[in-house]
């Protein structure tokens, strides 16, 4: 079984057809798709932002495991922070080099379930939500809260990929039409 990244699902998620052209076609996207997932982070500033023990007290933090590369056979991923809280459920937490601008973007809410799925199968442990860290914003802690039916959506979306990447399937294409306009295979793509 091919191991996924938050990334993976996350395009997936924008249009299942994106995942064909990209994985089964080999046609690489370019740097200016719209929904830019986690690769502009700048990894340096972020480090330096680290290990404010004050945002732990404020969740209630019983123990942490920090830059932990989990994996399940089926997804992969490195989350910043894995936290143990004192309700007894664990959560991740991701650092954001990015401002708060007032909503919580999708890309950042599914790459929060794939971790909090990980987690789940790596310590053992619920997940109910997890918590955003957005350095440009003098470090704003948001909470999101992560539900059954979030996992499930990503668990289910792990299997449809598996079988585009498997049986070269075509899929269908979004719902969304208005993701067309900025998709960077719109001209080679069939309406
Ligand atoms: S052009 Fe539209 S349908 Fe085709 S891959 Fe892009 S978003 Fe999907």
């Amino acid at each position: 079984m091919i191991s996924l990244t938050p990334s993976h699902i996350i395009e997936y998620l924008y249009c299942p057809r994106f995942t064909y052209f990209e994985y089964v076609l080999g046609i690489p996207q370019y740097e200016e798709k719209h929904y830019k997932v986690i690769k502009g982070r700048e990894l340096h500033d972020i480090k330096l932002e680290r290990n404010k023990e004050y945002l732990r007290k404020k969740i209630g933090v019983q123990s942490k495991w920090l830059d932990q590369y989990l994996t399940n056979g089926y997804l992969r991923g490195r989350v910043d922070e894995v936290l143990l809280l004192n309700s007894g459920s664990m959560a991740p937490l991701d650092y954001k080099f990015a401002e708060y601008k007032d909503r919580i973007f999708d890309t950042y809410r599914q790459q929060l379930i794939c971790y909090a799925i990980l987690i789940e199968d790596n310590f053992n442990k619920k997940v109910n939500n997890g918590y955003l860290v957005y350095v440009r914003s003098k470090n704003k802690l948001v909470e999101v809260l992560i539900s059954e039916k979030d996992k499930d959506l990503v668990r289910k979306s792990i299997g449809r990929i598996q079988e585009i990447l498997e049986k070269n399937h075509f899929p269908k294409a979004t719902k969304f039409k208005r993701r067309c306009l900025s998709c960077t295979y719109r001209n080679i793509c069939i309406k």
